[in-house]
């Protein structure tokens, strides 16, 4: 065949296997165009899971009627003019490929009136022809009427799953807009029955009461209009001027609500919903351990970014991102929700003296019966606690418990207000240790020290892969900050000198290699995780292990200190510490009810 240029409708075709992959890829790009016409109500009505029929609705400006046709057109857009304008788009379309693409794979009516003129226009279009064009009376604003998505299309029909399936995508897209939107009121129509509709207050969290139900939306926690402070910490930030201008705001889920999946973490960026890895792991980070393994918190949260620092132009369906500078947008959201989770579930007050910051020792570590666990005996006052908004969560607390005795010398059975209490006896002395070592390490590190170190008597040598190098060397600062000493010694072989004072018991050799192992695949792609990372190493080689007999108030000094953490019902790995047997369920096992 002679190289020969496709024809357009063909070339429409081609994009559309792009820009529609499915039903709710159509009601995408039709309430984007609503919202970019400047509409305040947008209705949302669906037959057949959206294969048969899609119809958005809209009050916005709608199209002149000698445009019509070329809205049809491909590459045809009023939104930019030229390449300068791709850097500074405010719209959510722009790249004119909707409309013919919609038209090319299914058949079209749309009805339109601009505001100003005295008639609409409809105009109909099938298979991406035109077959009819006509004046009409309409409303302002515009009605697009989409039937028989893909019916010339079978390998795309093909791969439709059930029309429920497909209105789930559609219902989870028009929430994520009530959100992003929350000034616009959606309703959405599935068979003829309202599904769903936003109030259209401009509150988020009014929507979110529509979206997650009241019960729910009443625990989610409010991450402020979080605008980084670059005066405060100028060493994170790549690009301080523009740092400032990045803000967060929107709502997280308390630790104690997580679903097995990131589906209800939605983003948006300028408005925008927006599936990225630095966000989901900038807002993972913050909740720091206090999530159990392979659970995600509900998100939405709202980012705003001067149009520059982010291009939207990656993907034909624009729900990629790309951030110009990935490392502040990443600090940005990690502060602005930890620091929200933090007023949520506040920190103990603890003080401490910056010139001469002691580790804590192995024996302060250690289950002590007459020590409680804040009295950290350090002076002054440099550390502020966080301030507590007056928040009415409720907490992640757990309620005093009676410790009653051991089982298999592995888990403590305590008794509390709401029922039977199994804990972990490990786990339950990691969660106490992290957060102290963790304490003592930010305290350290804000008077510019590392955590005590233990000289080894005979330095140990160790030999490494090349990866395990690698790891040693990228986070070498970190390493140091905990408190573990280490030189070269030629080749692949290291010498450990001295390893963090709390550590003494444990092979220090073995924990090391064990430690290097995790930064090698760690995923974290910050220096501070790699050191939260080493922490929990750290406590894992010296909390009580499993099989050990405690005393009655050994146990009794661990449920205390337990009481006081942050996040009392993970480890630092986000395993349970505990399993709760509350009132309600013995009585049902006891048949009592
Ligand atoms: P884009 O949104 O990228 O500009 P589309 O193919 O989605 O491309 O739409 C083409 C043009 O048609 C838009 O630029 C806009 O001028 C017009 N348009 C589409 N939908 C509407 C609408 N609901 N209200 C007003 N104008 C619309
Ligand atoms: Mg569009």
């Amino acid at each position: 065949m002679a190289i020969h240029i496709l024809s357009d409708d063909l070339a429409a075709k081609i994009e559309a296997g792009e820009v529609i992959e499915r039903p709710a890829s159509v009601v995408k790009e039709l309430v984007d165009n609503a919202i970019d016409a400047g509409a305040r109500e947008i209705k949302i009505e669906i037959r057949g899971g959206g294969q048969r029929l899609i119809r958005v609705a809209d009050d916005g400006g709608g199209i002149p009627a000698r445009e019509v046709e070329t809205a049809f057109a491909r590459h045809a857009t009023s939104k930019i003019d030229s390449a300068d304008d791709l850097f500074t788009i405010q719209t959510l379309g722009f790249r004119g490929e909707a409309l013919p693409s919609i038209a090319s794979v299914a058949r079209v009516t749309l009805i339109t009136r601009a505001r100003g003129e005295d008639a609409g226009t409809q105009i109909k279009m099938d298979g991406g022809k035109q077959i009819e064009k006509r004046a009409q009376g309409a409303p302002q604003g515009t009605i697009i009427t989409v039937e028989d998505l893909f019916r010339h299309v079978p390998a795309r029909l093909k791969f439709l799953k059930q029309p429920g399936t497909e209105a789930g995508h559609i219902a989870d897209l028009i929430n994520a807009y009530a959100l992003a939107f929350p000034h616009l009121r959606f309703a959405f129509i599935n068979e003829d029955r309202l599904a769903f509709q936003s109030p259209g207050t401009g509150k988020m969290f009014d929507a979110l009461v529509k979206v997650l139900g009241i019960e729910i939306a009443n625990q989610m926690i409010e991450v402020g209009r979080w605008t980084l402070d670059v005066g405060s910490d100028p060493s994170n930030i790549q690009h301080p001027r523009e740092a400032s201008n990045i803000q967060v705001s929107g709502y997280v889920s308390p630790p104690s609500i997580t679903r097995s999946n990131r589906k209800q973490m939605l983003f948006f960026v300028n408005h925008r919903a927006v599936q990225d890895r630095t966000l989901q792991h900038a807002v993972i980070e913050a909740y720091h351990t206090a999530l159990m393994v392979g659970r995600a918190p509900i998100v939405a949260l709202d980012v705003t970014v001067p149009p520059d620092m982010v291009d939207v132009n990656v993907h034909p369906t624009k729900s990629e991102v790309r951030f110009r500078d990935t490392h502040t947008i990443f600090t940005t959201v990690q502060r602005a929700v930890r620091a929200a989770l933090t007023a949520h579930a506040p920190i103990p007050t603890i003080t401490f003296s910056p010139r001469d910051y002691p580790a804590p020792t192995e024996s302060q570590l250690a289950i002590d019966l007459h020590r409680p666990l804040t009295n950290y005996q350090l002076p002054s006052s440099n550390f502020q606690t966080p301030t507590i908004q007056p928040a009415n969560y409720p907490t992640n607390k757990l309620p005093m418990l009676r410790v009653l005795g051991q089982i298999l010398s592995t888990y403590i059975i305590a008794e509390g207000s709401d029922g039977l209490y199994l804990i972990d006896q490990h786990a339950a002395h990691e969660r106490v240790l992290y957060e102290q070592l963790s304490e003592t390490h930010r305290q350290a590190q804000g008077a510019g020290a590392n955590i005590a170190t233990q000289d080894l008597l005979d330095p140990a040598p160790l030999q490494l892969t090349p990866a395990q190098i690698g790891a040693l060397e990228t986070h070498r600062d970190a390493l140091a900050s905990v408190g573990f000493r280490i030189e070269e010694f030629g080749g692949q072989t290291i010498l450990l000198r001295a390893i963090p004072a709390v550590m003494k018991k444990s092979d220090p050799r073995a924990t090391l290699v064990e430690i290097i192992d995790e930064l090698e695949q760690g995923e974290a792609p910050l220096e501070k995780s790699a050191e939260a990372r080493l922490i929990t190493s750290v406590c894992k080689s010296i909390a009580v292990k499993g099989g050990q007999v405690l005393s009655l108030e050994e146990m009794r000094e661990l449920i205390r200190r337990l009481e006081q953490t942050t996040a009392p019902r993970t480890c630092p790995h986000g395993r349970p510490t505990m399993i709760q047997l509350n009132l309600g369920q013995l009585e049902r096992e006891f048949g009592r009810k």
